[in-house]
């Protein structure tokens, strides 16, 4: 059989105006992802009867499965339910079980139904209610011929429950192509150079590659295929994991679902050593990753914001002539950062990052974007030199996640 084709149809003025950000959509698509299923199709729309009818014409003449949220509440605003209604040639009712349903949900809450909630049992005839676990408004499910049609409520948690209680089950039993993914997790170089490492796919055809680059945990390949033979699937997969893994190996820390930062605490319980961090331009980013893997106690130690040149000399006792001689962003005030937040600290290994993270503040010399991280350990410290290029908040999370790459590659040289 043929891989399901499942179109998502996301409503909501709100979200085009930018008031919502559509968390719906993604989660139902990396929900599908993980079982094996594909989103076909994507598309949002605001709460108006035309754009609606428009849409569903287009999804019913391609897709099997077409999934609906939003608009399924009791205000004006709310379309959803009649327009589906007179797409589908149906009528309006008053469902006396939804009705009977509404009343109960009100009463165990001690309240009086307001009158336009009983506007949620006037029900497309043919259609099937779906439960609301969550909440008042029921979902709407149409079976014609081979296919079907969801509209779920917009508000997250209820289209989450319905989706998983209800919908999910029934397209999972609908289809026996398999899509299946596997992530590889890298930092410390680029996309480009990762590819150039990897070269020609043909080794690993039919399997999908993918790169994902993010600022705050670098450059994720997403390998991916989809057959009707399970076990083919996952051999095809396995393989090219590993042919991938052999081309890029230094530069993976996980393979999905774990951050840089539990690896590098990972690492640094396994060894016992204890951790300390003097933060510049990142005030204190780095320390908060750190700080929001649960058990990071076990590994750190303290982190210095010194965010002033006064507070790199008295917090962390570093000589004022360095800080003179060659700036605060130099490499040779982050060496010194990091020797005396480690000496300071009494751990084993110290990170340290200063830097100019703009918007003003940069000079020809020393232009914004420009930082230095550095580290020190027993066997001695090392510094390097980034330049980046965004905004403010943009260099200072490259920064914050370019000391965890340091730290880790540290760690895993020695
Ligand atoms: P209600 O019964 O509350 O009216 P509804 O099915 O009519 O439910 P909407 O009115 O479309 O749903 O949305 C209700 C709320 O749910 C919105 O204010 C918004 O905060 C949230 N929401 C709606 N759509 C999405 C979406 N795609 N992603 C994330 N949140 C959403
Ligand atoms: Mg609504």
């Amino acid at each position: 059989m043929a891989e399901l084709k499942i179109e998502l149809i996301s409503i909501g003025d709100e979200i085009l105006i930018g008031h919502t950000l559509d968390t719906n959509s993604n989660w139902i698509a990396n929900k599908l992802a993980s079982n094996g299923l594909r989103l076909r199709w994507l598309s949002v729309i605001g709460d108006n009867d035309s754009d609606l009818k428009h849409q569903l014409k287009r999804a019913w003449n391609r897709a099997d499965i077409i999934l609906l949220t939003g608009g399924l509440g009791p205000t004006h605003d709310d379309i959803t339910r009649p327009v589906i209604a007179k797409f589908f040639e149906d009528e309006i009712v008053t469902k006396p079980e939804i009705l009977a349903d509404l009343r109960e949900r009100f009463a165990k809450r001690g309240l009086e139904m307001p009158a336009n909630a009983e506007i949620m049992a006037e029900f497309p005839k043919r259609a099937k209610a779906i439960r609301n676990n969550h909440g008042a408004a029921p979902g709407i499910q149409y079976n014609i011929g081979e296919q079907k049609l969801f509209a779920m409520p917009g508000v997250p948690r209820e289209m989450k429950g319905m989706f998983d209680d209800f919908i999910l089950p029934i397209i999972t039993s609908l289809g026996d192509s398999t899509y299946k993914l596997k992530l590889i997790q890298t930092a410390g170089t680029g996309e480009s150079h990762l590819e150039e490492l990897i070269g020609s796919l043909s080794g690993i055809e039919p399997v999908q590659l993918a790169f994902l680059p993010s600022i705050d945990h670098g450059v994720t390949l997403r390998i991916s295929m989809a057959a009707n033979d399970i076990d083919l699937v996952e051999e095809k997969l396995d393989n090219a994991l590993k042919y991938i893994s052999q081309r890029i190996d230094r530069y993976i820390y996980a393979f999905g679902g774990i951050s840089l930062e539990e690896t590098l605490i990972g690492i640094l319980r396994q060894r016992g050593m204890r951790l300390a961090l003097a933060e510049s331009c990142t005030g204190g980013l780095v320390a908060d990753r750190i700080v929001s893997v649960p058990g990071s106690s076990d590994v750190f130690d303290r982190g210095f914001v010194t965010y002033s040149n006064e507070s790199k000399i008295v917090m962390l006792g570093i000589n004022p002539e360095i800080i003179e001689k060659h700036g605060a962003v130099s490499s040779e005030t982050a060496l010194a950062m990091a020797e005396s937040a480690k000496d300071h600290a009494g751990v084993d290994i110290a990170a340290s990052v200063t830097g100019i993270a703009g918007p003003t503040g940069g000079s020809p010399e020393k232009p914004v974007g420009l930082v230095y991280i550095a580290v020190a350990d027993k066997n001695g410290s090392d510094v390097k030199r980034f330049r980046f290029t965004g905004d403010r908040q943009d260099n200072r999370s490259r920064s914050a996640f370019s000391v965890l790459v340091k730290l880790w590659q540290r760690l895993k040289s020695e």
